[in-house]
């Protein structure tokens, strides 16, 4: 009633301008009724969001496989990092192959050389028992291929050592500390000394010397 009616004959209050009586008598100064509030300008709320889904990189079993392959891939390297040559597939020896060792006439996995793929069989070899064990799990090189474990290379092959545990080669020089000359009977490697010997203590009580003599010690 008050507020918006304008009533020419009716002098408006003093001090009371034109809008309505103040709320608070004892308020001062003016009163602006009709401003507006200041509003601020209302941000536009954001585009909707699309959620972001991740790329889908299969299923984690993929991942897994890809892991394995890496791991297969270290297996398959030879020592100077090229992929491993494939196997020739007979053994150079008795010229059998993994179903057949000629000479023994019994079925034997072969072994093949990592830098050409010559193969035969760890017998036709003459490996030892923890030979045949070490060379799955590293290139073995054959003698043609040998280099030396430390150095890399397959020069002064005179100078070649070959750990009679693993079949690795090793420069006497190369040793640490080097060895001047070709030790008698035979040698294993750090590596190996590490591996065998501790577990040949470990799982062998020491015991006296007996009689029954040692397969390792067989000779021909
Ligand atoms: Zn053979
Ligand atoms: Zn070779
Ligand atoms: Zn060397
Ligand atoms: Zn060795």
């Amino acid at each position: 009633m008050f507020g918006g009616q304008h009533h020419p004959h009716m002098p408006p209050h003093p001090g009371m301008g034109h809008g309505p009586p103040p709320h608070h008598p004892g308020h001062p100064g003016p009163h602006h009724p009709g401003m507006p509030p200041h509003i601020p300008p209302q941000h536009h709320p954001p585009p909707p969001h699309h959620p972001q889904q991740p790329p889908h990189h299969g299923p984690p079993t993929m991942q897994q496989r890809q892991q394995q392959q890496i791991e297969a891939n270290k297996n398959n390297k030879t020592m100077s990092g090229k992929d491993r040559a494939p196997s020739l597939g007979y053994c150079d020896f008795c010229l059998g192959d993994a179903n057949e060792n000629k000479k023994t006439g019994t079925a034997e996995e072969l072994v093949s050389c990592a830098e050409c793929g010559r193969s035969g069989h760890p017998t036709c070899l003459q490996f030892t028992e923890n030979m045949i064990i070490s060379v799955k799990e590293y290139p073995w090189q054959c003698i043609e291929c040998k280099c030396c474990t430390l150095c890399g290379t397959s020069e002064n092959d005179d100078q070649l050592l070959f750990c009679d545990d693993c079949d690795r080669g090793y420069h006497m020089y190369c040793l640490v500390p080097p060895i001047k000359e070709p030790p008698e009977g035979s040698w294993s490697c750090k590596l190996c000394l590490d591996r065998f010997q501790q577990k040949a203590a470990t799982n062998r009580p020491p015991q006296p010397a007996a009689s029954n003599a040692a397969a390792a010690t067989a000779s021909s």
